[in-house]
């Protein structure tokens, strides 16, 4: 049987990711499947375990480290630990399914390096900072000062979009998810 291929999305946080993500995996194209990650992070209003993130606590979540059950993990915001579980990858790819990652630019890039032409990455940018900031306080699920940390790690995350495959603007919606679909579907062999 085929083997899956990898999918990954990374974008400073509020940029619409997760927004394109889901309207694409909604839309049942391609096989694609969401790599649930690991976080010790708290859910958010909404989120449930096991399919938004594997919620864990910072022991559990270092003992995972230890165990080296991660293909990367990263300390994303301080003290906040994210990372992709080898076993996530494991079970969806060999079943043929293809992934999608949605982390951030450090692992995506790491992820690249491991996994080479049978991963594609995906940068989505905001049309600017002040969009950006907006739209995290629009969705309205951080306080104030982890917005202010979010888009504190922006410009860092935007020098690093040259090294991806491929970056779409995310300012209107529609388009950036078209392009998005586009561009997963060409990777995927499955659009001219
Ligand atoms: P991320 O996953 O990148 O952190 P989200 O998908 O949660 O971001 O989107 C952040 C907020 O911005 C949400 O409230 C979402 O509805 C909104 N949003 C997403 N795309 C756009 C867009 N093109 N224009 C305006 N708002 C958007
Ligand atoms: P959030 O807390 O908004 O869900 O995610 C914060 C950041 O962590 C986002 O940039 C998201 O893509 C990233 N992230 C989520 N899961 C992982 C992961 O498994 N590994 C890495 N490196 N980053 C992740």
């Amino acid at each position: 049987m085929r083997k899956g291929k990898i999918i990954v999305v990374s974008a400073p946080s509020g940029t619409g990711k997760s927004t394109i993500i889901n309207k694409i995996l909604d839309s049942g194209e391609f096989d694609l499947h969401f790599s649930v990650s690991a976080t010790n992070r708290q859910p958010r209003q909404g989120e449930e375990p096991g399919v938004s993130y594997h919620f864990m606590s910072t022991e559990d979540f270092r003992q995972a480290i230890v165990n080296g059950d991660f293909v990367e993990w990263e300390q994303v915001y301080p003290g906040r630990y994210y990372g992709t579980l080898k076993s996530e990858i494991s079970k969806k790819c060999a079943a043929g399914h293809n992934l999608v990652l949605d982390i951030d630019v450090k692992g995506a890039l790491n992820v690249k390096k491991i996994y080479g032409g049978d991963a594609k990455t995906i940068f989505i940018k905001p049309p600017s900072i002040e969009a950006l900031q907006k739209r995290l306080e629009h969705r309205g699920t951080e306080a104030p000062e982890i917005i202010a940390e979010r888009v504190g790690r922006a410009e860092y995350e935007l020098s690093l979009a040259p090294e991806f495959d491929t970056v779409i603007v995310n300012d209107d919606l529609d388009t950036a998810v078209e392009n998005t679909r586009r561009e997963i579907g060409k990777f995927l062999g499955t659009m001219a």
